[in-house]
Order: C-alpha cells, then sequence, then structure tokens
C-alpha cells in the first residue's frame, strides 16, 4: 500500500541521504499520498530528526524547506496509505520510541495491535498516534532498551507481530544502519557502491542501482554502507543472489506492468485478503473500522438500502444477494444520484450503506446526507480513510485495495464486494441469523478466494489472445444470471469505459423479452455460466439461455466453472475459473472481463489508465 524508502551511505555526504530518500518518496507517491514523512540520523546526535506532514509530498518539501533538517548518514522515509487513524499530521510516520532514539516507518497491517498496545501502555509507555504503527515502534524501542542491538529487537518485535507489515527502523545512536523486516508486504534491497538502499519496490531506488536483492518472509535485513546483511527468523545469515533490474524507471512505478490497469487487476488477490485482515476482534466477533452504531439499532434494521454509483453500485448488487439470503434483511441497491429525487421510503430502521472507492463520489455524498436526514443510520464502505464519505458515515468499513490510480476500478470491485459480505456476515451474527460454525464456513470460504484469485491470473492468457483478435468488433453482450447478473453488467461497463465499444450486460432470463433481437450472425455473446453444483436449475437455465443466442448465429464465449464440460460444449470459447460457493463466484468470474476489455482497448492502443472523458473521482453532481 504505502511508500517506503531507507539509505545509508557514508560520512561527509550530508545531504544525499535526504535527497535520496524525497527522491524514492517522490517515485512511489503513487503508492499512497495520505501523508509523507522522513526520519535522518547522523553521527553527534542522541535523538533522530524527524519531520512530517499530512497530505501529499510537497506538503513535506515545503517543510523541509521552511525547516531544514539537520545532515545524516542514513535516512528511512515514507508516504502513508491510511488504514489506522485518519490521515493527519500526527498519524504521520515516522513514529517515534525510546525519546526519540528509534524512529520506525512501516507498510501494512499489525493485526494484534490493540492487545499489544494495552500491553505497552501497562508499562507506562504513552501513545501518541492512532495508528498500529505506533505499536510496533514502542515494542521494538523497549527491547533496544533492555540491550538488545537493532537487527535483533526488530526480529523479536516481528514474532509478536500478525498480520501484514514491512518495518524499517533507525537508531540515532548508530547512524550508520537502516534494519528492515518483512511479512507479507514487499521490500527489496538496492546494491550501491559504498551506500545502500531500502524500498517498497525497485522504483524507490532505480535512478542509483539496477543491482538489487529481494527479501522473502519475515527475513530481517541490515544495511550499512558496505554490507548488507540477510536472516531469517531463526538469526542464521542467508546468502541471496543479486539480480538485474531492467525496467525503465515508468515501468518499475507500474510493477513492470505496461498500465496501472494490469498492476490493479494482479494486486487482486492482496486486496481482497487485506480487505479480510484483522476484522476479528478479541471475542471472535467481527467488527467495522471507525465509529460505532448501536447494536440495537443493527439488530432492528428492517430494511437495507446500499447506495452507489458505477462500478460501485454493481458490487452493491453482487452484495445484496449475499447480504439478502445471510440475514433475510431486504435489500435495495439504488444509484445514488437518483436516490434522493424519487422521495425514497427511509425511517429510522434503514440501514444505508454508501460504498465509494474514493469516499469523495458528490452523488453518494448528498445522497448519505438526505439519508441521515431521514433517521437512517449510514455505513459507507469506503476505500480512502478520511474523505468526506468515512467522516460523515456512522461507520465505516474500509476496503484495503490500496490506491487505485487507473480510472477504470478493478481492485477497489473485488474489495468492496468482500467488504460487503463482510457486513453481510456481521449483520447475520448479529442479529442470530447464523450459527457461530456457519458464520466460520463462510468466513473460511472467503479466505480461499485470494488464491484462487491468483489461479484465474495465472491462466488468463486465452482470455488476453481473444480480446487482442476482437479490436474490430463493434457490439459485445454480456449475459449472466443471479450473481452473474451484475458481473455481466460490470463487463460490459468496462468494455464502454476502455474500448469504446458498445456493450451491453442483460440478466440471461431478460432475453427473450426484448434484447435478443440484437443478435445476428457473429455477435459476439459474453456468458457468465453459474456452477453446475450449484443450484442445479441456475446452471441448465443459463445453458438454455446460451444455445437460444447460439441458434440465432452468436458467437459465445463462456466464463465457466473449472471442470465444467457441457458449459465448453456451448461456448466458441470457455475461460474457466476455479470452483467456489455460488455467492463467492463474481469475485472470480468478473477478473476474464476485466482482462477483456484491459487488452481489446491496448489492442486499438487506446490509454487504458486514462479512457477519453472520464474522471477517477466524481466530485460533481
Ligand atoms: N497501518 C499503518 C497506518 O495506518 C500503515 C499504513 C500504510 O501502509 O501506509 O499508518
Amino acid at each position: 500500500m504505502c511508500g517506503i524508502v531507507g539509505y545509508v551511505g557514508k560520512l561527509g555526504d550530508g545531504e544525499r541521504a535526504r535527497e535520496v530518500v524525497m527522491g524514492g518518496l517522490a517515485r512511489l507517491e503513487y503508492r499512497g499520498y495520505d501523508s509523507a514523512g522522513i526520519a535522518l540520523v547522523s553521527d553527534d546526535r542522541d535523538r533522530v530528526a524527524t519531520a512530517k506532514k499530512a497530505g501529499k509530498l510537497a506538503n513535506l518539501s515545503a517543510e523541509l524547506e521552511a525547516n531544514p533538517l539537520p545532515e545524516g548518514t542514513a535516512a528511512i522515509g515514507h508516504t502513508r496509505w491510511a488504514t489506522h487513524g485518519p490521515p493527519t499530521d500526527t498519524n504521520a510516520h515516522p513514529h517515534l520510541a525510546l525519546g526519540g532514539r528509534i524512529a520506525i516507518i512501516h507498510n501494512g497491517i499489525i493485526e494484534n495491535h490493540a492487545e499489544l498496545r494495552t500491553e505497552l501502555a501497562a508499562t507506562g509507555i504513552n501513545f501518541l498516534s492512532d495508528t498500529d504503527t505506533e505499536v510496533a515502534g514502542h515494542l521494538l524501542g523497549s527491547l533496544v532498551a533492555s540491550g538488545m542491538s537493532l537487527p535483533d529487537a526488530m526480529r523479536a518485535t516481528a514474532r509478536r507481530l500478525e498480520g501484514a507489515f514491512t518495518l524499517l527502523a533507525v537508531d540515532a545512536t548508530d547512524p550508520q544502519t537502516v534494519v528492515g523486516a518483512r511479512r507479507n508486504s514487499p521490500l527489496v534491497v538496492g546494491l550501491g557502491e559504498g551506500e545502500n538502499y531500502l524500498g517498497s519496490d525497485v522504483v524507490a531506488f532505480i535512478e542509483h542501482t539496477r543491482t538489487a536483492l529481494e527479501l522473502k518472509q519475515d527475513e530481517v535485513v541490515t544495511i550499512t554502507p558496505d554490507e548488507v546483511i540477510v536472516t531469517d527468523a531463526h538469526s542464521e545469515v542467508v546468502e541471496r543472489e543479486p539480480y538485474h533490474v531492467d525496467w525503465d524507471a515508468a515501468a518499475a512505478e507500474k510493477g513492470g506492468f505496461d498500465s496501472f490497469m494490469d498492476k490493479e487487476i494482479h494486486d487482486q488477490p492482496s486486496a481482497v485478503a487485506d480487505t479480510l485482515r484483522g476484522r476479528v476482534d478479541e471475542r471472535g466477533r467481527l467488527k467495522l473500522d471507525e465509529g460505532i452504531v448501536d447494536e440495537y439499532i443493527l439488530k432492528s434494521v428492517d430494511k437495507i438500502i446500499i447506495i452507489a454509483c458505477g462500478t460501485a453500485a454493481y458490487a452493491g448488487q453482487v452484495a445484496r444477494y449475499a447480504i439478502e439470503h445471510w440475514t433475510r434483511v431486504p435489500v435495495e441497491v439504488e444509484l445514488a444520484h437518483e436516490f434522493r429525487y424519487r422521495d425514497p421510503i427511509v425511517s429510522v430502521k434503514t440501514l444505508v450503506v454508501a460504498v465509494s472507492q474514493s469516499g469523495e463520489t458528490m452523488d453518494t455524498i448528498m445522497a448519505v446526507r438526505h439519508a441521515q436526514q431521514q433517521g437512517a443510520t449510514v455505513i459507507g464502505i469506503v476505500n480512502a480513510q478520511g474523505s468526506t464519505i468515512a467522516r460523515e458515515a456512522d461507520a465505516v468499513l474500509y476496503t484495503r485495495a490500496g490506491p487505485e490510480i487507473a480510472v477504470a476500478s478493478t481492485k477497489a470491485f473485488l474489495a468492496q464486494i468482500t467488504a460487503g459480505y463482510l457486513l453481510g456476515i456481521y449483520l447475520a451474527e448479529l442479529r442470530g441469523n447464523k450459527f457461530p460454525d456457519e458464520i466460520d464456513a463462510l468466513l473460511r470460504e472467503l479466505d480461499e478466494i485470494p488464491a484462487k484469485i491468483q489461479r484465474v491470473l495465472d491462466t488468463s492468457e486465452p482470455i488476453r489472445e481473444v480480446a487482442r483478435s476482437m479490436a474490430n468488433e463493434q457490439t459485445v453482450l454480456f449475459l449472466g444470471r443471479h450473481v452473474g447478473f451484475p458481473v455481466a453488467m460490470e463487463g460490459a461497463l468496462k468494455l464502454k469505459e476502455l474500448a469504446y465499444i458498445h456493450a451491453e450486460g442483460f440478466a440471461a432470463g431478460e432475453l427473450k423479452h426484448g434484447p435478443i433481437a440484437l443478435v445476428e450472425q457473429d455477435q459476439p455473446v459474453f456468458v457468465v455460466v453459474p456452477s453446475p453444483r450449484g443450484r442445479e436449475s441456475l446452471h441448465s437455465k443459463v445453458l438454455s439461455n446460451v444455445q437460444e443466442v447460439r441458434a440465432r448465429g452468436a458467437r459465445t464465449l463462456v466464463i465457466a466453472e473449472e471442470g465444467d464440460a457441457v458449459a465448453a460444449d456451448h461456448a466458441a470459447h470457455v475461460f474457466y475459473v476455479p470452483s467456489a460457493p455460488v455467492l463467492m463466484t463474481p469475485l472470480l468470474s468478473v477478473i476474464p472481463l476485466q482482462i477483456f476489455a484491459l487488452e481489446l482497448a491496448a489492442a486499438k492502443g487506446y490509454d487504458v489508465d486514462q479512457p477519453r472523458n472520464l474522471a477517477k473521482s466524481v466530485t460533481v453532481e
């Protein structure tokens, strides 16, 4: 999610540490821009010097201009994408411990931060920020205070942490060392001449060196100007071969992909995994991120209205099937811009769920305000911390997709569905619709999804190939039934947005009521076929719809579950996704459609990250 840079160089080149770290942060800013901060150490001070500012990196640059930091030999820098605590100066990294002797930066989520915070607070430690990160800082500080070296203390700290983290730390008494550790979050080492680097990815240091070293899970790295020492969790030194980075700087920002959109499609396993991470409290109950809604209110809710626009509204439509099924509360999905103009029936027993990646979608903000005026309780499903919807909603469930740069949403869509499902499970648990073992089973099904998404990505070449061969198509239709219906509409929307091709998504059963008139010889029709193991009627009904369009000359492109040979018989092309329980399948079946739109648009030579006429965050009504 966030960007991390570390640097250590020789004494006597005092400006370089700051320059390298600020340059690296500028290149990493796409990973998060809630705040930025830097810590510098030199050989003549007993405290780390730091500067940090909420907002974009430009704010930190201005701060350094106004109040320059002393020169340093080692430095660490951070651009934040807030997950715990709003994007303020105080919550910005670095965080200090041991009276300012230790500084730490962190990428990721520490799941057991609450327990550790209680434990550390009991020893008299005073916390200054809301972040999970500060806990790791104080843990590290207390271990250093007990006499451990910084690398040993880092290893011991990492052992106590659960969740995902890359941590970098410096110690004012050791001005030529930076120590890093990682688990489930990235960290790479850059090897220089008399200086060494650390970064969330190689883009952090690519202008200085192209020789890099990867860190594996639970490894700790210590860099000094002349040495890089990697150790495993048992303190054993690990020998690792460096590799040459042959990306140019622009490709590096995109993780080696041609576009941010392709990168973000590939981020989807971690977007879903991070959205699921750390949602269960000490009592084994699901929890929301911010704000509190009285459990009594949630128990008495008699209607849920999901309000959203565009892709978020399709995520809402998917979530509706699951929430209704699990909670037996009626759910409506309403386009935010239509909501308040139709005099909607809203009461104190209505729960409104506002879904927006940016949290700044003006249509959705206005709908939230309208619902609140009518007495409804509002829960936001939002990707950006501290955004307007996150602030104005009564409670928030954050999606943790990380910054989404490409205008056409992909990973935010999957994260929104995941968050919607978590909310459904939370309500089902609270209202007693499900037994604890059923709740556990649902959470387990969700936990299996990231690995399955990875399999879809790993086997995406056939759909890419077909997309490239279809660059001259004029119209593409998409059909689906049940949860496959919103998936079909999202597939059509992606194609419209990116490839400027006429595309329509229909409920498969609706076809015979009119749209089938559109089908002529060789018309491409995508069909999202449900699992044959699910409700049998669903599978066979959709296959009947496939037959209907084929009989009229359509060329069918079928998304089906692995092993579904019957679906393959009905298809000009079949693209398989791993098997999953019916309600989980949208998290898989939409991915070939995202890739299809991306690849077809790229084949036409269009800019897939910034399609014409669109904006990432629609802040006007
Ligand atoms: N969880 C940490 C925070 O909220 C780090 C977030 C990040 O990866 O930027 O500050």
